[in-house]
């Protein structure tokens, strides 16, 4: 029997469990708050110089997962790119992840791969077994001065913390390499649509059953109309942030523009704390395929999030653990709603892992609702 879906939020997440419920023959509704689809992977044309902007920061898609790809070029056309991110510091431009050429250039030395893996284990700090903060795993992995000239400054600004505070996760996200290779992501496909991310998310959401309405807040009382809820908004605003607000970062755009080419590269790290910024961005680099004589550029600057900001980057410290765990309780016990994403599960999700559990997450809805049974409040643990 078919059901009634609401998707709150038309982002990745319900826009892809949307997707696959409609196709299974169920009646769908997204809603979302802001005047487009896509959420914070939002792309527009900027009308002064024609270059696609990725509105809220840059979104490069990256992934092993092989139905992920397939899933996102049925839906667009994906143009080749790889991300070689820039850094400067100490007065040079260095290439990142830390590879070959930085190690390199930073020590002033030709070394092949195997003596400058010998010569970083001996710069590394062998008595730290099981790194236990962001700070260890750096000075385990690196040695203190890359750390120091790389990676100490960028967090503080990026999270507003000693790096001895965050975890040793956030590190692991960048790998160290022994040769040559600067393609800042280690995944096999890797790509950005030719018409940009909010035309993806259109397509997705595509489909005679699915009924799309923007510039659309949620309230509670639209429960009633529907036979179960997706919820991708903040999970801590779904109860009115009665228990306080879980830590996020926002990041401030300042954008600006320049006529020819500002910095001959996409992403441009800044690693000193000295700088207020963490990256400048140019956009039409990462749409190689374009030709365009303006640019417009983002600085971007990370700070707190409070309420109003744009939530991006999930804090989850030790007090934001507390406070989701009291919220991952509650939610439990709600019926007739299912968390989904980066807010409703307040984790650092990249797009492909987003898609993959939208996915998973869409095919439990209809095989559930096929069985009559009813959805959880999370389709997988979140804590
Ligand atoms: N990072 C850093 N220096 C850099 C780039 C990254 O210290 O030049 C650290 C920083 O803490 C960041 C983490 O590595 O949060 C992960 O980097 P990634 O590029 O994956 O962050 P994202 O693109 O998600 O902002």
């Amino acid at each position: 029997m078919s059901r009634r879906y609401l998707m709150v939020g038309a982002g990745f997440s319900g826009a892809v469990i949307g997707r696959i419920l409609a196709e299974a023959g169920h009646d769908v509704t997204v809603i979302d708050s802001r005047p487009h689809v896509a959420g914070n992977c939002h792309t527009a044309r900027d009308p002064e110089t024609g270059v696609m902007v990725h509105v809220y920061g840059p979104h490069i898609f990256h992934t092993d997962d092989a139905e992920v790809w397939d899933f996102v070029n049925a839906h667009a056309r994906f143009m080749p790119y790889r991300n070689r991110v820039k850094t400067i510091a100490k007065g040079q431009v260095f290439s990142l992840p830390v590879n070959l050429h930085t190690i390199n250039q930073f020590f002033g030395t030709t070394m092949g791969p195997a003596e400058a893996r010998a010569f970083i284990e001996s710069k590394a700090d062998s008595s730290i077994t099981d790194p236990q903060n962001f700070e260890e795993q750096a000075l385990r992995f690196l040695g203190r001065e890359l750390y120091e000239a790389f990676f100490k400054g960028y967090t503080q600004k990026q999270w507003g913390r000693d790096p001895r505070e965050l975890p040793a996760a956030i590190l692991k996200r960048l790998p160290v390499r022994f040769n040559y290779d600067d393609n800042y992501f280690s995944h096999r496909l890797q790509g950005i649509p030719a018409e940009g991310y909010t035309a993806l998310v259109e397509a997705i959401l595509d489909h005679p059953r699915i009924r799309l309405e923007l510039n659309r807040a949620f309230d509670r009382s639209q429960r009633s109309d529907f036979d179960h809820v997706f919820y991708s908004g903040p999970l801590d605003g779904w109860f009115d942030y009665d228990l306080g607000r879980l830590g996020y970062r926002t990041l401030d755009f300042e954008t600006f523009r320049y006529q020819g080419d500002y910095q001959g590269c996409a992403v441009m790290n800044y690693g000193e704390a000295s700088v207020p910024w963490t990256r400048i961005t140019e956009h039409k680099h990462f749409a190689p395929w374009e030709s365009h004589a303006g640019s417009v550029l983002y600085r971007e600057v990370s700070r707190a999030c409070e309420a109003g900001d744009t939530p991006y980057y999930p804090i989850r410290l030790v007090d934001e653990q507390r406070l989701l765990q009291d919220y991952v309780r509650r939610a439990e016990a709600e019926t007739g709603v299912t968390f989904v994403g980066r807010l409703g599960t307040y984790r650092y999700l990249d797009m492909d892992v987003t898609i993959r559990e939208a996915l998973d997450t869409g095919r439990m809805a209809v095989r559930l609702a096929a069985e009559g049974g009813r959805m959880p409040s999370f389709a997988r643990a979140v804590l």
